[in-house]
């Protein structure tokens, strides 16, 4: 799932190529992907330039000209592509936008889960999910994320997964964060001390203060659809690397725990995480 440092990289790497260009053409290969109507789409979006495109959560918000917006919330498997010379076309290519009749933005989705908006910058509030979201987990202070986080009980990597609380922190992240902040993430919200919501939120700064300039140098040249988790050092390391040494804890050398109910991999360090 593209998360923050990831699509902060996508915004990063469009942003210096796709602002004042043209949409020249538009082709949806994948209708039930476009929830405002895919004809309206095309139509709508053919012949608009480029603004800036901006993040809130897990949403890319493409600015357009007149005042429209594309709406992009790539759930679980939506992928970029920018390509300036087009060439054959990969299999499940959901959207794909021609600028200034050269250049291709290409927008994947293996599961088909994500969802594209064209609407105007007014009623963005009115996109599915788009109103209830939190405060950025980029931008929210210390002060908001202690005030926020006393209306979430349950396991605390499901208050920092939810998006109401803060937005932008998915499955893979949290477990980052909760490696950082030491905090083990079965734990219920309501044991935690004030001590552990300060590391949490540090631990949150601190992960995402580390990972925006790998990901952005990661897709600095090239944006490719392929989703870079090599750096993480918890999630997803256990269990397969279990006799090696990358299947161990970076800090104590534990091996790394992992449970993936419903395909949502939890990791994390027994040892170091309370
Ligand atoms: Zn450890």
């Amino acid at each position: 799932m593209p998360e923050i440092p990831d699509l902060e990289a996508i915004r990063g790497f469009l942003n210096a190529r796709i602002i004042g260009a043209e949409v020249t053409a538009a082709e949806v290969r994948i209708p039930y992907i476009v929830r405002t109507g895919a004809t309206d789409f095309v139509a709508g979006i053919t012949g608009r330039r480029f603004g800036e495109v901006l993040r809130h959560g897990k949403f890319l918000l493409f600015g357009l000209d007149d005042g429209y917006v594309m709406v992009i919330n790539p759930m679980l498997t939506g992928r970029f592509q920018y390509v300036e010379a087009p060439e054959k076309k990969r299999p499940k290519v959901a959207m794909t936008l021609t600028l200034d009749g050269r250049a291709e933005l290409r927008y994947a989705d293996q599961r088909v889960m994500g969802k594209i908006y064209l609407v105007h910058g007014d009623e963005v509030a009115n996109v599915p999910q788009f109103a209830d979201l939190g405060p950025d987990a980029l931008v929210v202070g210390e002060d908001e994320f202690r005030q926020r986080i006393r209306k979430y009980s349950g396991a605390i990597k499901g208050v920092l997964t939810n998006q109401n609380f803060v937005a932008g922190i998915g499955n893979a992240y949290s477990d980052e964060i909760l490696f950082a902040a030491r905090i083990d993430p079965f734990r219920k919200r309501t044991t935690l001390s004030d001590d552990e919501i300060g590391a949490l939120y540090r631990g949150m700064r601190e992960v995402y203060d580390w990972a925006l300039p790998i990901l952005a140098e990661r897709f600095r040249d090239a944006l490719d659809y392929e989703e870079w988790r090599e750096h993480l050092k918890v999630h997803r390391k256990g269990v397969e690397g279990r006799d090696r040494d990358e299947g161990r804890c970076p800090r104590c050398g534990t091996h790394i725990s992992q449970i993936s109910p419903n395909d949502r991999v939890t990791s994390w360090c027994r040892t170091c995480q309370r």
